[in-house]
């Protein structure tokens, strides 16, 4: 198959921290475009149904998704989960754990901002989110920035929601090996998302790669909404490098805070194999 189709295989639902429905996700991916897509909800797969059902309706292909969070050495990382059997219980099992310490992780979030001045920000946060299970960071920004404190969620995050600042709590997601596991054994490729984001030393992310590659993971993200166009070319290599199945996705959230529409980024780079390759059989 070939790299040049206008495949989203990432983007966020009002399931986890998107402010769109699934179905009006599909809408805007169909209108854009988009030939192959995919919800990615993060630790959730609350959409999917939906999700399908949407795009089936408007004719356009679809593969399941979601994207779990991992901590792996100290950092979090994004592991895509693409295709697989939605009904699987050992992945949904492992995704309802992994959604698991939000709420008390949120709980101590407020408090830390209490600390310096900002109150209600649990109350606050909850108003934004579609789905208790999956309050998150963003549904904090998005309190702070209405609530006048910050002008935009970017600079929340800066101020307020990153390591070292008062907004931050340290947390421990699923390890490599269980997402991926989760992911494989239900049916479906896993994929290291937005792989530049991490700022990751070489020995990290060589131990990142090949520790996912031993764990049975099969593909990256090389065109996303998160990398520069130089960020293209050097993931490009590093799937050929590492062997792994190419990814493209907008990491779309929401028409008013996302920088990438839904659809619009370039195609991925020849010479790669998609991973829409890999997974024609899950296609619906
Ligand atoms: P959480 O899973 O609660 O730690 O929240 C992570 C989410 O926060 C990511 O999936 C992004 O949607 C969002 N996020 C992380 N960093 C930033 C940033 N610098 N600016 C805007 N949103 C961000
Ligand atoms: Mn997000
Ligand atoms: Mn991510
Ligand atoms: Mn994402």
């Amino acid at each position: 198959m070939t790299t040049i189709l206008n495949a989203d295989l990432h983007c966020h639902s009002v399931v986890s921290d998107g402010t769109l429905t699934p179905e009006a996700l599909a809408q805007r991916a169909k209108a854009n475009g988009v030939e192959l897509w995919a919800l990615t909800d993060h630790d959730e797969i609350g959409g999917q149904q939906r999700a399908a059902a949407a795009a089936k309706a408007l004719g356009m292909k679809y593969l399941t998704g979601t994207e779990i969070s991992v901590t792996f050495v100290g950092h979090t990382v994004h592991i895509v989960g693409l295709g697989f059997d939605a009904d699987n219980p050992a992945l949904v099992e492992g995704l309802r754990q992994t959604r698991g310490g939000r709420e008390q992780r949120a709980m101590e979030m407020s408090d830390g901002l209490s600390k310096v001045g900002i109150k209600g920000a649990y109350e606050g946060a909850l108003k934004f989110v579609g789905n208790p299970e999956l309050i998150s960071r963003t549904h904090f920004a998005r309190f702070l920035v209405e609530s006048g404190v910050c002008k935009e969620t970017n600079e929340v995050f800066r101020k307020f929601l990153t390591e070292g600042k008062p907004g931050f709590v340290a947390h421990r997601w699923a390890s490599l090996k269980d997402a991926v596991t989760w992911i494989t054994q239900a049916g479906g490729v896993a994929v290291i998302a937005h792989p530049a984001r991490y700022k990751f030393t070489a020995n990290e992310e060589f131990a990142l790669f090949t520790e996912f590659k031993a764990h049975g993971g099969q593909g990256v993200e090389v065109v996303t909404g998160s990398h520069s166009v130089a960020e293209y070319q050097i993931y490009a290599d590093a799937a050929r490098e590492y062997g792994l199945a190419a990814s493209r996705g907008s990491d779309f959230h929401s028409p008013d805070e996302s920088h990438t529409e839904l659809g619009t980024l370039p195609y991925l780079p020849g010479q790669l194999t998609p991973v829409w390759e890999l997974l024609a059989s899950r296609i619906q």
